[in-house]
């Protein structure tokens, strides 16, 4: 556990929130002033998972109070996002299959040990909704974010307001089929947009397609122990001949359902995270080539996908842990501290959007 030093510059009395980004393998944890200042980060291993699994939980927020030169007594908040299905007015995760989790009490956990307010939600939710009033999004009231990682799903604001869905499933693209008779998928399905485009099966594709077809100019391919995505595309950015071939691919299988999603609910923005997207140019410009193609082809695309709409946030964003600071921060605004915990839902609804 991290020691927390003495602070060298004291913060007000809660003046602080804290927003928390828990994945398969890290924690991320940003501190957060009233004026939307970062005054703390930390990012911390999620290899630790005893005392229930929230020991890298409570020592990231620790941690990044301490950079921001203050303790626990000065944070009013703490918003947390997960991977998976969460009982938000509980504080539960009912299922967390990357974390191992299983109806564990996670709000009740870290109020235990940090004394401070715990709303939990699910992550890309989360995301979306702070997205939504963050700068990045520059007023956008329609809009999504979509994580291309290990699997691939949206979170989804519809005219300011977080859309969840009756059972919490809405914006979960990568169970769309894209393939006819495609190859099994985790959810039982063949085929899914996650058969092609999630990090494991842009790896897996790659793997095979060098099998079948490498040559000696697909130089870092060939060097990948395993083949991961991030492989592929440092392979793509080099122009080898395979891996720019699977970027191209799937950047287009991407842009076709992105452009689904943006004629399904009208959005103004959709802006690309997660894992994979962090590869950048090499992730997001077969993607943009895409849409420019549709676009060229159909004045209607051209009409609801103008250039601009369809971004990649930058890879130290974290727009989770952002989700879980306008979460902290909204619960502070409208009351909920203290009382039965607001959803995102209700408190994105409650929160006037700037
Ligand atoms: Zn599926």
């Amino acid at each position: 556990m991290t020691t927390v030093e003495q602070p060298a510059v004291r913060v007000a009395q809660g003046s602080l929130v804290a927003g928390v980004d828990v994945g398969g393998t890290k924690v991320a944890a940003l501190v957060v002033d009233d004026t939307g200042q970062v005054r703390g980060k930390a990012v911390r291993p999620m290899a630790d998972r005893s005392h229930g699994g929230v020991e890298p939980i409570v020592g990231a927020v620790k941690a990044a109070l301490a950079e921001a030169g203050a303790g626990t007594e000065s944070l009013r908040a703490i918003g947390i996002g997960v991977p998976g299905r969460i009982d938000a007015r509980a504080g539960i995760v009912n299922l967390a299959t990357n974390l191992g989790w299983r109806d564990l009490p996670l709000a009740a956990l870290i109020e235990d040990q940090l004394g401070v307010a715990t709303s939990v939600e699910n992550d890309v939710g989360l995301a979306a909704a702070g997205l939504v009033r963050h700068p990045v999004a520059e007023g956008a009231r329609s809009l999504a974010y979509v994580a291309v990682g290990t699997g691939i799903g949206a979170g989804l604001v519809l005219n300011g307001r977080l859309y969840q869905g009756d059972h919490g499933m809405a914006g979960e693209i990568g169970h769309v089929i894209v393939v006819a008779d495609g190859i099994e998928c985790r959810c039982g399905q063949h085929g899914c947009l996650e058969t092609i485009a999630s990090g494991p099966h842009i790896a897996r594709r790659a793997a095979e397609a060098l099998q079948e077809r490498g040559t000696e100019a697909d130089r870092i391919l060939r060097a990948g122990d395993p083949i991961t995505a991030k492989t592929v595309y440092e392979a793509a950015a080099a122009a080898e001949p395979i891996a720019s071939a699977i970027a191209t691919e799937t950047g287009a299988f991407l842009a076709r359902s992105v452009a689904g999603l943006m004629f399904t609910c009208d959005l103004d923005l959709v802006l690309l995270g997660g894992g994979v997207a962090a590869a950048g140019a090499a992730f997001l410009d077969p993607i943009l080539a895409e849409l420019e193609h549709l676009r060229a082809a159909s004045t209607l695309v051209g009409a609801f996908i103008p250039p601009g709409a369809v971004r990649a946030l930058a890879p130290d964003f974290e727009p989770v842990a952002w989700g879980g600071v306008a979460l902290a921060r909204g619960q502070v605004m409208t009351g909920f501290q203290g009382e039965t915990p607001g959803t995102v839902e209700e408190v994105v609804a409650r929160t006037p959007l700037t």
